[in-house]
């Protein structure tokens, strides 16, 4: 593997440039400096995954966005799933970031879709127009909602309203 002393687009300290480390000096860095903190949410302007989170790769392997912005503020988040309190998938603001464990969070999002923080009634009724089309998992992917949710609209338990 050939380095090459690199300056770091983030903090402007130099560091050996490897073919998995391009441009940024560290983890944090390569989070920090994709982030757009035009707001009080912190969002990550890079690539995500299906579930909405921003993910990045860093030394030959995957990382959430958030998830490492949490571990630099707060310590390490092993064995617990870093939640959301502002509900914003790609938000990477620690002060919006709490350790939860797997079934917090699902509870959290639940909690939360209930509310309809995120979904409009263009979504309520493009997801019943796919209905039959995709399975209500897949819709749920989609629109980055949990599957109780999905299920709610389709069967009418919520969004009653919407024909
Ligand atoms: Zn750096
Ligand atoms: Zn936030």
């Amino acid at each position: 593997m050939t380095t090459k002393p690199t300056t770091c687009r983030q903090c402007g300290a130099v560091f050996n440039r490897t073919r998995h480390v391009a441009f940024y000096c560290s983890k944090v860095c390569a989070v920090v400096g994709r982030l757009d903190k035009s707001g009080p949410c912190w969002l990550w302007t890079g690539s995500k995954n299906s579930m909405g989170y921003g993910n990045l790769g860093f030394e030959g392997k995957g990382h959430y966005a958030h998830r490492i912005m949490f571990e630099d503020a707060h310590g390490s988040a092993e064995g617990g799933v870093v939640c959301h309190r502002c509900d914003t998938p790609l938000c990477c603001n620690p002060d919006h970031l709490f350790l939860g464990t797997q079934a917090d969070n699902l509870k959290d999002m639940r909690t939360k879709n209930r509310h309809f923080t995120k979904i409009t009634a263009e979504d309520v009724l493009s997801m019943r127009s796919l209905r039959g089309k995709i399975t209500l998992k897949e819709m749920a992917q989609r629109f980055g909602v949990s599957f109780g949710c999905v299920n709610d609209i389709i069967y009418k338990k919520t969004w009653k309203h919407l024909l």
